[in-house]
């Protein structure tokens, strides 16, 4: 290949110059393992479950995961949280929607209303069981609903862990959960970020501003003197990919832990205490101490517990109780903010 195959671009030149220019003007307390990682940021929206409570929405969940916003169910009145936590909802392109008990679901159809008057023209992907489509559509044809936008859907199923989204940042699938009725949980998973330049190393190395493109692609390259530099040489590990778990609606299930392994954060229901245990069973749901016996199982980093039954005034005792057997749980508290 001639030299001038190599020649870069002007504007490419300022792009590294820029770059290299970072690296040397970034203070030492900038950990290298964190540069460039991008939000993983929870936010609640509605922590209980049946009916609501004046302090207490039904389920609904925003996730920014690398600056996809994703909605997780959407019980009543969801919009109005949005709004009260000052969350553009136009910026939402992904909702995801567990079952069809209707606080997970009763506030989309005047979601999709609202983000249809408000101007919205880029279509909208709704991931849930195929019969939401045929709700929406007849509540729209009812109710003269025209949509300026497209939806698409995506409909889930119950073999296993599924992959139903993907781009070139993260990762979605949904799992198999047990419940009354026919119901999913969802995993965001972030992918493996490149290897990073490690700037104090490169001013030792006498690389070229070109061949530092070809270390952070993960390429070995050979330095102004000749010497080959192995990329592990010159780049650092990336930090670990991040992951979220949503466990909605489901009675206590050991078979869910082989699809959360790991996972940094578990949201998993607890709508009863362990005193109301038969009654949780009954209704195909968990209590704390259960919630906390899955997250221990599947060695997650993190707990948050939700969906808290009505009858409930103070949730202390949620903590209290799963924290005797996992040691690291949060509360989901309408507006709280969680940092994945
Ligand atoms: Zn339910």
């Amino acid at each position: 290949m001639g030299s001038e195959d190599t020649q870069m671009p002007f504007g490419m030149q300022i792009l590294l110059f820029c770059l290299l220019l970072r690296f040397f003007t970034a203070t030492k307390n900038e950990l290298p393992a964190t540069m460039n990682r991008q939000n993983f940021e929870l936010l609640i929206l509605g922590s209980s479950s049946a009916s609501p409570t004046s302090e207490r929405n039904p389920s609904a969940q925003l996730l920014n995961i690398c600056q996809r916003y994703c909605l997780i169910d959407c019980g009543e009145a969801t919009q109005i949280q949005l709004r009260r936590f000052k969350a553009r909802f136009q910026n939402i392109d992904h909702i995801f929607i567990s079952h069809l008990h209707g606080d997970h679901f009763f506030g989309l159809p005047g979601l999709i209303g609202s983000m249809s008057l408000l101007g919205r023209k880029q279509a909208l992907t709704i991931y849930c069981p195929k019969e939401l489509k045929d709700i929406i559509e007849v509540i729209n044809q009812h109710s003269e609903t025209l949509l300026n936008f497209q939806i698409n859907w995506v409909f889930t199923n119950n073999r296993g862990l599924n992959l139903i989204f993907e781009d070139d940042k993260i990762e979605v699938y949904s799992f198999p959960l047990k419940h009354r009725i026919y119901c999913t949980g969802f995993l965001f998973k972030e992918k493996p970020l490149p290897r990073k330049i490690d700037k104090y190393k490169l001013e030792t190395l006498n690389i070229s501003t070109a061949d530092i493109l070809k270390l952070k692609s993960g390429f070995d390259v050979v330095n102004e003197n000749g010497e080959l530099i192995k990329n592990e040489d010159a780049t650092l590990s990336p930090p670990p990919p991040r992951s979220y778990a949503y466990c909605s609606d489901t009675v206590f299930d050991q078979n869910i832990v082989e699809y959360i392994k790991n996972v940094d954060l578990l949201y998993h229901e607890s709508t009863f205490l362990d005193e109301h245990k038969e009654r949780a069973k009954k209704t195909f749901h968990s209590t704390a101490r259960q919630a906390a016996q899955i997250a221990k199982s599947a060695n997650a980093k993190q707990l948050l517990l939700g969906h808290f039954s009505a009858r409930y005034n103070k949730l202390n005792d949620f903590l209290k109780e799963a924290g005797d057997v996992f040691e690291n749980c949060e509360l989901a508290i309408d507006g709280k903010k969680i940092n994945i």
